[in-house]
């Protein structure tokens, strides 16, 4: 079996131990007789799964006791609509910093239900290089939300520290740096992410909100996005995605016995580090990204002609390196560097990186 460097932003590489943990229990869960695909969400195996996961992932984060942790479907773009649903209630008016693709995305969607305001943006000519000074952000007292995407998984910007908006909570789509590195859950009112790049596969959606922001949702609000029906019922309001949570409570396991967050972001750090390094000290390769902004989970390039694009994927692939093109939108590539990619993984990128500058350069 030859697995490869997997590069991919999302749904991305997984740690091995967790898939193989999850292959030797496939067809028999702990003396169950069946697979976690297959068990009743309501049995008593399935429960003890899920109840593991949130304690796990509770204390991973070190989640304080006023504040309950979700287990949805619906993606993180579910979300974009699931927090003005569930927060707008009180003013109907919510700020949007915009840093990223994924932030524009979120304020379209956010406007459907009420007011939603863009704060701040720091695209210039339509392209982000970095994250609006929090001195330039236009937020308004009366507003229910602010919400912004501490790491923009497009353009590779992420925030270097938690901004701070006073009583106005605080929502981050914290997607493609969950469990990246400690965050400090009490400084938000609600923490949201797809699973799929740092805590698991595609299918299951993590919402962390503090108990007083539920319970005052829009008109209609669908009662499977309806956060205080799904927190009181232990978030299996309906059928949930089972095997997704299983899975990513195996991750939320390996991230605990691999020296939990504070040893996820110093591995992230030395994987990044030395990525931009590389990068830098080359005249082949550019990343355009603020220094102060770099992403640590997401390393977008341009090679010296984009004439290059091709055959560099087509040499990366053979050599084991997977999954590298960047988004159509900013064009070269794009190293996605997650918890699960071993640091000998951004070795071998950038050894290859080297060889191909010294042959094409
Ligand atoms: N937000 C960010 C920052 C993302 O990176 C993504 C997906 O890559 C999304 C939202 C959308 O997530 P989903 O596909 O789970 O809806």
């Amino acid at each position: 079996m030859a697995r490869v460097y997997n590069f991919s932003a999302g749904p991305a590489t997984l740690p091995v131990e967790v898939l193989e943990k999850a292959q030797a229990d496939l067809l028999d869960w702990q003396g169950s007789g069946m697979s976690v695909m297959e068990m009743s969400h309501r049995g008593d195996a399935f429960v003890s799964i899920a109840d593991k996961a949130r304690a796990d992932l509770k204390k991973l984060l070190n989640v304080p006791d006023d504040y309950s942790i979700l287990f949805l479907q619906g993606g993180a773009a579910g979300q974009f609509a699931g927090v003005p649903l569930n927060l707008m209630g009180s003013s109907q008016k919510a700020d949007y910093v915009i840093n990223g693709s994924w932030g524009k995305k979120a304020v379209k969607e956010g406007a459907k239900f009420g007011d939603a305001q863009v704060a701040a943006d720091s695209a210039v000519d339509g392209a982000f290089t970095d994250v609006p000074p929090r001195a330039d952000w236009q937020l308004r007292d009366d507003a229910a939300f602010v919400h912004y995407t501490p790491n923009e998984t497009i353009e590779g910007i992420e925030y270097p520290d938690v901004p701070d908006t006073g009583n106005v909570p605080l929502v981050g789509d914290w997607s493609s740096a969950f469990l990246s590195k400690p965050i400090d859950v009490s400084k938000y009112g609600v923490i949201y992410a797809g699973a799929q790049k740092n805590a698991g596969p595609a299918g299951v959606t993590m919402v962390i909100v503090r108990n007083d922001l539920m319970g005052n949702p829009q008109a209609g609000v669908p009662m499977v996005m309806d956060y205080k029906k799904q927190a009181d019922a232990d978030s299996m309001l309906n059928t949930p995605p089972c095997f997704a949570w299983y899975m990513a409570g195996l991750t939320f396991e390996w991230i605990l016995d691999n020296g939990g967050l504070e040893g996820m972001a110093e591995r992230n750090k030395r994987k990044a580090d030395k990525l931009y390094a590389a990068i830098d000290g080359s005249d082949f390769y550019s990343n355009p990204v603020a220094p102060q902004a770099r992403s640590q989970m997401n390393v977008p390039f341009l090679l010296a002609s984009d004439e290059l694009n091709k055959p560099f994927l087509a040499e990366a692939e053979e050599a084991g390196l997977s999954t590298l093109k960047g988004h159509r939108s900013v064009g070269g590539m794009r190293a996605s560097i997650y918890n699960a990619m071993p640091e000998a993984g951004v070795d071998a990128l950038i050894d290859f990186m080297r060889d191909f500058e010294k042959r094409n350069g």
